[in-house]
């Protein structure tokens, strides 16, 4: 029942995608690894994974199914299904922990055991940043009786997504839940000291990614920017059904791993294979994930 409730709320989150199904969450293991940017900590904290049917609704809607079967049978991986990972970013700063996206939120969610395994407790956060409204971002803002899942957090969106989460009537519950925490931003601003809100327009009309800052060492979290790293990059000018503005969304897509592609950049993307951290390379007309040596975490 729970997952129904997930995806109803997922589904609403999506208004005017042509969802054809909704990405089924998996169990898997609570887990948090911990990695440096320069004199920083963050750790990944792994949420769920979803299987999204591979049936023309969510990648290569406009090339068609048996264009991306092929991409992904290239790659060894099942044409089926395109598996992504459901992960959320820890930061540990000075004074503060920042929680960046909250994962399903339901009964599949594995984010308070992973942070938990981190060694955070829910009432330690004093941020919670949020890349986007959809509900596999915002739905662990609440809790299975609707309280607020992190009471003593500012919970801090764009301007612009905290407009299109309020006019999501699917989510009217959480935004009643939230409200009194909400402070939005404007993007291009410094949202908590070290951290940058980047807009990265198109997934959502308010879609940001966040810049974590050390010294001379970056980690960007992408949030949406991609999803699959094998339909994503190899493929990123094909249309991606949650995407609120599918063309937007492309030419962002594009220009935003041209850009890692040559900054090498580390980055953390909620939606590549837990832990999700590593950097992207060119490879033809697209882009390969290069995933962070094992040796780059600590438990
Ligand atoms: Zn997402």
């Amino acid at each position: 029942m729970a997952v129904t409730k997930f995806a109803a709320l997922f589904a609403a989150a999506l208004l005017a995608a042509p969802l054809t199904a909704a990405p089924m969450p998996q169990p898997v293991a609570p887990e948090a690894r911990w990695v440096a940017v320069g004199a920083l900590r963050v750790a990944a904290l792994h949420d769920t994974d979803f299987l999204i049917p591979n049936d023309g609704g969510t990648f290569g809607v406009d090339a068609g199914v048996p264009a991306v079967t092929a991409v992904l049978a290239a790659a060894g991986a099942p044409t089926d299904t395109v598996r992504v990972g459901v992960n959320a970013l820890l930061v540990e700063l000075p004074g503060h922990f920042v929680l960046i996206d909250t994962g399903v939120g339901v009964a599949a969610s594995q984010l308070m055991p992973s942070l938990t395994a981190a060694g955070v407790k829910p009432g330690d956060v004093t941020d919670v940043l949020i890349t986007h409204s959809h509900g596999d971002h915002v739905g662990g803002l609440i809790t299975s009786d609707g309280a607020q899942a992190f009471p003593n957090a500012k919970v801090r969106m764009s301007a612009a997504e905290w407009t299109f989460l309020q006019a999501n009537t699917g989510a009217a519950k959480l935004v009643a839940a939230i409200t009194p925490q909400v402070a939005t931003f404007t993007p291009g601003t410094m949202v908590v000291p070290g951290i940058t809100a980047m807009s990265i327009p198109g997934h959502t009309p308010g879609h940001v990614a966040y810049e974590i800052v050390s010294g001379k060492v970056r980690l960007l979290d992408i949030g949406d920017t991609a999803h699959s790293t094998i339909v994503s990059l190899a493929k990123p000018d094909w249309s991606m059904g949650f995407d609120s503005d599918k063309a937007l969304g492309k030419v962002s897509r594009r220009a935003e791993l041209t850009r890692l592609a040559a900054s090498h950049e580390m980055i953390f993307a909620p939606h590549f294979p837990y832990p999700g951290v590593g950097t992207i390379a060119a490879k033809g007309d697209g882009f390969i994930w290069v995933p962070a040596a094992a040796g780059s975490f600590t438990n």
